[in-house]
């Protein structure tokens, strides 16, 4: 994601208490309150422009969605198109995801999407990636018993790395494609990144975990 700082953001964000939330531990546990429902939360981390948090919003109104995004710069984005698409289950939140337990009590997330996480190369980097045994304990600790991640990517070494760090942790897979654009999934929403690298011809790979408890 190329970060431009944008003057402003920060303001512009805040400006829209209704769309992106600020005080976030305080909501822990009482999520389901803001949305005015007691239907299932799904939480993207790392949603940068929000294409695809957008569109599942639209398509599953019956879902209330999270997503997360460290960066104001790249968040903002997708404030533009949540104010024009103007969905009452769609919230924003702008912070680093390392501490959903501040934020979240145990069981008040049903989904995790991971899309185009950070691949972060280095083997010496290895623990800031998404899909880390740390941060597997992390979702466990927030999902529901049984709670599923949705994860995507155009990185073979990332998904390679992510089915074996899921199955050390006893995950179940119950879906992978290798493929995923030639495969018979059907109702794919592209994120900004799968757009992008797929015209550059880039192969999609797609897998859904679930926690054996
Ligand atoms: N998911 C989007 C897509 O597929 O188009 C964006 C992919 S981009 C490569 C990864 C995004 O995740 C970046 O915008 C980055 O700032 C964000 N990100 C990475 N780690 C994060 C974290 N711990 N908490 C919140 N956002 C994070």
């Amino acid at each position: 994601m190329r970060l431009r700082y944008k003057p402003g953001a920060k303001e512009r964000l805040m400006s829209y208490p209704q769309y992106v939330i600020y005080n976030v531990q305080e909501r822990k546990g009482k999520w389901q309150e803001l949305f005015g429902n007691d239907h299932e939360i799904h939480v993207e981390i790392g949603t940068g422009k929000g294409k695809f948090l957008t569109e599942m919003a639209k398509a599953n109104p019956h879902i209330n969605y999270i997503g997360i995004e460290a960066y104001d710069s790249v968040i903002i984005s997708a404030l533009d198109r949540l104010i024009e698409a103007d969905l009452p289950n769609l919230k924003l939140l702008n912070l680093n995801a390392n501490k959903l337990e501040d934020y979240f009590a145990s069981g008040e997330i049903s989904r995790i999407y991971l899309n185009f996480s950070d691949p972060w190369p280095k083997n010496k980097h290895a623990k800031r990636r998404l899909t880390y045994k740390s941060f597997l304990k992390m979702y466990e600790n927030v999902l529901v018993p049984q709670g599923e991640i949705h994860f995507k990517t155009d990185n073979q070494a990332l998904f390679e790395f992510s089915l074996v760090s899921f199955s050390h942790y006893g995950m179940k897979l119950n879906y992978i494609s290798l493929d995923l654009h030639n495969s018979d999934f059907e109702g794919n929403i592209m994120t900004e990144y799968e757009e992008k690298f797929s015209s550059m011809g880039h192969r999609i790979y797609r897998c859904e975990v679930q926690f054996p408890k």
